[in-house]
């Protein structure tokens, strides 16, 4: 009754994925040479890439440490806050401050951070601006000036636009 099972018997120039073994591939990472899988493979501006090679290599250009985001946090925090209150004071100008001040922060944080990079100081960053502001946007609210509010709308989003673009894609 038993038929005969086709044999798993690879010839040697298949390969198979290293995260599934079930899945041939012709494909090999260009730098550690193991084969992966079209799942696996990570492109990148060098070639295709497995996802370990590409996490070691996002290691080492990542540098920062874990403090390097709590002074982060520290710088952007008091400068959120009172930046908040006043730039929007500045009407037309806040569009000028808004970009002005976020580059600040960044470049503060930057050199703090004794110019390490972190993958995720932008995020850090920009959530504390935005944290920052709403103690200002807060009391704006009761107002219920529509002007004032768009000033600190217009305010909150070039500072943090500023802020993570120059952390996020900046040199
Ligand atoms: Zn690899
Ligand atoms: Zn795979």
């Amino acid at each position: 009754m038993s038929e005969a099972q086709p044999s798993i018997n690879p010839t040697q120039s298949e390969m198979f994925c290293v995260n599934h073994p079930n899945v041939a591939t012709g494909l090999r990472c260009n730098r550690c040479g193991n084969p992966i899988c079209i799942k696996c493979a990570v492109r990148t501006p060098v070639g295709y890439r497995c996802k370990s090679c590409v996490k070691n290599q996002q290691a080492v250009f990542y540098t920062a440490t874990p403090t390097d985001y709590v002074v982060a946090a520290i710088i952007t925090l008091p400068v959120a806050v009172i930046g908040q209150f006043f730039g929007p004071m500045l009407w037309f100008f806040v569009i000028f401050a808004g970009p002005i001040v976020g580059g600040l922060v960044a470049e503060l944080v930057y050199r703090a951070n004794g110019k390490r990079r972190g993958q995720y100081t932008w995020l850090v960053v920009g959530a504390c601006i935005v944290i920052g502001a709403l103690p200002a946007i807060g009391i704006a609210l009761l107002t219920f000036n529509l002007i004032n509010l768009a000033l600190h709308g217009i305010y909150l989003v070039l500072t943090t636009g500023a802020a993570v673009a120059r952390l996020k894609f900046g040199k």
